[in-house]
């Protein structure tokens, strides 16, 4: 027998519909590429994505065409993003970090038609035109005072065609499973890969994160997502923050201390969500420049681990409370975040943090386990460490076009990759990627964990660690230092620091120095570039041991 209720597809332009009709007066502020400030709100934004999609059309794109967009997190690109999707087609976002090869890759694979750009994009965009013989069109997303010499063919400027339109304009209908949204991952090795959203995994997502448990937005709040769109949709807040109504705050290109700290203070932002590095900057910020985070309440950390002290310095110097959440492009992207349970709030902080160290609980709509090598499942016990398998409906099931294959194994899981443990209240915690654990003597050492430790360290700034040929154990861990700007730190130094916290077995055999590590486009430590750097290097212990 089936149900009786309303058939009403979860598509996403009932969020900006949502937005625009119960809180179309709030507002969403961006630091614009062309410097000032600039004010809009939900409704304003409703329309302007309307227009978009009128002038899209008018370029020729149709339902299920592809339409990238290169560009930060600012008000212009939610109104592209909405229209794009609300014409029906799908809404490509580009990662600029990306090596050229690798965007001109992705820009054909995808088949993109027309692609929205901010003017600090055009140049990487001209340097690669040639390459991309499908691109119909360049519209740059800025106004005519600003529109650039381009030797981009046939560059648009954004306000005019979005102005030139009516705004008469009725969303695309069709199936809630229609696509949406594509975003590739930044695998490191092999191609590149497409995930490729849909209207019913947005809403769900959106829905999900939202949850009092998770990123719990209210109408009352006004969240930052320094997390670009570019990467996973950032976070779905581009999706929850409107579901709720929520005030966006949105930084443009400028994600360094200053300038965080200056909207979070002048915006009075009560909630904002970015990889570690970006708090790294701001914390450094606020503490030369003694400066406090009144209005601030939540932050979410995610994307690497975020380590110990950073946690620590939000809680107990600035009172905001922190959560940890862990994800991937392929789960668009929000799988745990770490919100107490009943019963914590009593416990002493450190006891809280212990458990906020931690990536956190699956969200609902996320099924989570992890597996031995054979695919058995191990407990949850905080102990056990296996494969990290994921299940959902907002977890990819294919790559776009077939590429890599069968991705779930018989029963419908997804192999993350990670390798993670997970304890009795169902908190998960990291211990590695699978191919960056340290195999030490038939044992795992987890590198995270060391990089979290030493950067604890007050003058260190930056910490990786890789495993280095053993004769005796099969590998040993070298930690890899950037030290903090104008500090000396010795060796000893950071050794002794970390003596005692950890396992003795688990002590780097060597740390070296280097001015800077290299990151992945998406900001995470490029493992596989460092292991190339010190691929000639000798642990001290080697030598001993031959
Ligand atoms: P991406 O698809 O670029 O978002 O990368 C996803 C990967 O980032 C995950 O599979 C993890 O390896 C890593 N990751 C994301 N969040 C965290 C976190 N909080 N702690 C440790 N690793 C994380």
């Amino acid at each position: 027998m089936k149900g009786l209720m309303q058939d009403w597809p979860l598509r996403v332009t009932t969020i900006i519909d949502h937005a625009a009709r119960f809180h179309g007066d709030r507002e969403v502020v961006t630091r614009t590429i062309e410097g000032p400030i600039a004010r809009t709100t939900y409704s304003e934004i409703h329309l302007r994505a309307r227009k978009a999609a009128q002038a899209l059309q008018k370029l020729g794109i149709e339902k299920g065409d592809v339409v990238a967009t290169m560009a930060w997190n600012t008000a212009r690109h939610l109104e592209a993003w909405y229209g794009i999707m609300g014409l029906g087609a799908v809404c490509h976002t580009l990662n600029p970090r990306l090596f050229a090869e690798q965007l001109i890759y992705i820009i054909n694979h995808a088949e993109d038609k027309v692609i929205f750009l901010d003017l600090t994009f055009v140049p990487i965009l001209e340097g690669i035109k040639d390459e991309l013989p499908k691109v119909k069109a360049y519209v740059v997303m800025t106004d005519r005072a600003h529109m650039p010499e381009t030797s981009l063919p046939n560059a648009l400027c954004y306000e005019e065609i979005v102005e030139a339109e009516n705004g008469e304009f009725k969303w695309a209908e069709g199936d809630e499973n229609d696509a949406c949204g594509l975003c590739y991952t930044s695998g490191t090795t092999g191609n590149p890969k497409g995930v490729l959203y849909s209207h019913r995994s947005n809403v769900l997502h959106a829905l999900a994160v939202n949850m009092g448990d998770a990123l719990g937005m209210k109408s009352t709040d006004a969240m930052l997502p320094v997390v670009p769109m570019f990467h996973a949709n950032a976070w779905g807040i581009s999706f929850a923050a409107p579901a709720v109504g929520a005030k966006l705050v949105m930084p443009g290109a400028n994600m360094d201390g200053e300038s965080i700290y200056e909207l979070l203070s002048t915006e009075n932002v009560t909630a904002t969500a970015a990889v570690p590095t970006v708090w790294l900057m701001l914390l450094q910020h606020l503490q030369k420049n003694k400066l406090e985070l009144p209005h601030l309440e939540r932050v979410v950390i995610g994307g690497s681990a975020a380590p110990r002290s950073m946690i620590e310095v939000f809680e107990k110097d600035y009172d905001v409370q922190v959560f940890h959440a862990w994800g991937m492009t392929e789960m668009s992207p929000m799988g745990t975040l770490g919100s107490l349970k009943a019963g914590m709030e009593d416990w002493p902080l450190d006891k809280q943090i212990d458990v906020k160290v931690k990536q956190g609980r699956a969200i609902y709509t996320v099924e989570m386990k992890i597996t031995d090598d054979d695919g058995n499942e191990l407990p949850c016990d905080g102990e056990a460490f296996g494969h990290l398998m994921v299940r959902g409906p907002a977890i990819a099931g294919a790559y776009l076009k077939g590429e890599g294959g069968n991705i779930l194994d018989e029963d419908g899981w997804f192999d993350t990759g990670d390798v993670a443990t997970i304890d009795e209240s169902g908190y998960m915690q990291i211990t590695d990627r699978a191919k960056d654990v340290i195999k030490s003597g038939g044992e795992w050492i987890s590198s995270i964990e060391l990089e979290n430790l030493a950067v604890g360290h007050p003058k260190v700034a930056e910490a990786a660690v890789i495993g280095i040929a053993h004769p005796k154990w099969d590998e040993r861990p070298l930690l890899i230092i950037v030290k903090n700007e104008g500090e000396d730190v010795s060796k000893e130094d950071i050794l002794d620091y970390m003596e005692g916290k950890i396992a003795k077995w688990w002590m780097p055999d060597d740390v070296a120095f280097v001015d800077e590590i290299p990151h992945t486009a998406t900001g995470k430590i490029q493992k596989l570039e460092l292991r190339k750097m010190f691929k000639d290097y000798t642990l001290p212990t080697a030598q001993a041991a031959e």
